[in-house]
């Protein structure tokens, strides 16, 4: 529904010119909750704002159900932003500020006080319509901006950094209701964050970004399970990587000798030569027998974390490796630091990544 085809964008001219979108290419279909993900910096905040129309990329289109956008000013787009700052009016009420779009539309005064109830009340904000954001929490200012910004009905929702203002017990409270706004309504959302489980829990797909551009686009599942780059795997979760050599026909020589055929990364096969592997530390599982694991190392560090265990260990080759294991009171950990233990894992737990 929305492509992104091709967009770069610069800072400044000349050679001190920074490129904060370096040919940038997504489509996100419709009715999605699609994530931008990325660390501080990457270009997320500056693929939303072209989107919206406050910035013009210098090359590539954008594209709305197949009708260029690039020309619209932002207030003819199709599209609504929720900020960071939520950026209420604070001089007008809960209920003025959820009207305000509407009222510059010149929608008329019924048509407007009808909307600004449903809003209110799909947000869970009724109470509150004639108090002022300076009398609200954080939380509740966040419910009135998203009313505010759904108002109009727009196809697509922008949100930057949305729920970063919150509390960790609001914003997990929040994650939720947005999951069920974007349900009740049908709107397509594009949420910008840089936290990975907020990603991960929230999104039909997810885009990583670094350095102005996209690295890989999938759902969280493939994300998580499957990352094509070294950074896509660090950025995400924790991941242990393990170097290895390439032989031939998908097979890779671990540092033991041992062989095997791991995924393999989309497109094409890798040269024959080094290659790294990132497996999930709950995709391990530690054995006393050293002799048929693939792996092994001597065990360091043992830290238990409530729900599992992290067992750190230290490979021949100067390497680290953890191996998570969730916490059941009936199989309580008996390895103990100092042992030489046996690292195993399914082939197909382990990825070869791309550049
Ligand atoms: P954050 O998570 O910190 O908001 P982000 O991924 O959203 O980061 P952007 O705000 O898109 O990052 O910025 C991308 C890069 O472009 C940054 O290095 C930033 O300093 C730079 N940048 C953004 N706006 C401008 C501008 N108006 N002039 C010059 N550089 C800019």
């Amino acid at each position: 529904m929305i492509e992104v085809d091709r967009v770069s964008i610069r800072f400044g001219v000349g050679p001190g010119a920074f490129v904060a979108l370096d040919d940038v290419s997504v489509t996100v279909k419709e009715k999605e909750f699609f994530t931008l993900l990325g660390p501080s910096g990457c270009g997320k905040t500056t693929l939303l704002r072209s989107i919206a129309g406050f910035i013009r990329p210098h090359s590539g289109a954008i594209r709305l159900g197949g009708k260029d956008i690039l020309g619209l000013p932002p207030f003819e787009r199709p599209v609504n932003t929720v900020f960071q700052n939520y950026a209420l009016f604070p001089h007008m009420t809960v209920a003025e500020n959820v009207g305000f779009g509407l009222a510059m539309l010149n929608r008329p005064k019924q048509e407007i006080a009808r909307t600004v109830e449903e809003m209110l009340a799909l947000v869970k904000m009724s109470p509150m319509a004639s108090r002022r954001p300076a009398e609200l929490s954080g939380g509740q200012q966040q419910r009135v901006a998203l009313a505010r910004a759904l108002a109009p009905k727009p196809k697509v929702l922008l949100l930057d950094e949305s729920l970063s203002a919150l509390d960790l017990k609001l914003r997990k409270e929040m994650q939720i209701e947005l999951k069920r706004l974007q349900a009740a309504t049908g709107i397509t959302f594009i949420f910008v964050t840089h936290d990975q489980e907020e990603a991960l829990t929230m999104s039909d797909r997810i885009a990583v970004m670094s350095a102005g551009r996209i690295l890989q686009i999938g759902t969280p599942r493939d994300i998580y399970d499957h990352p094509s780059r070294r950074f896509v795997a660090d950025f995400i979760g924790d991941t242990n990587f393990v170097e290895a050599v390439y032989l031939d026909a998908g097979t890779v020589e671990l540092p033991g000798g041992t062989r095997m055929s791991p995924r393999m990364p989309e497109g094409a096969a890798p040269a024959a030569g080094k290659v790294t592997l990132a497996v999930r530390p709950e995709h391990a599982q530690l054995q006393e027998d050293i002799a048929d694991a693939p792996l092994s190392g001597v065990l360091d560090d043992v830290v238990y974390c409530g729900t599992d265990t992290h067992f750190h260990l230290a490979l021949a080759d100067g390497a680290r490796f953890v191996v998570r294991r969730q916490n059941n009171p009936s199989q309580m950990a008996a390895f103990q630091p100092g042992q030489r233990l046996g690292i195993r894992f399914e082939p197909q737990a382990a990825q070869v990544l791309g550049d």
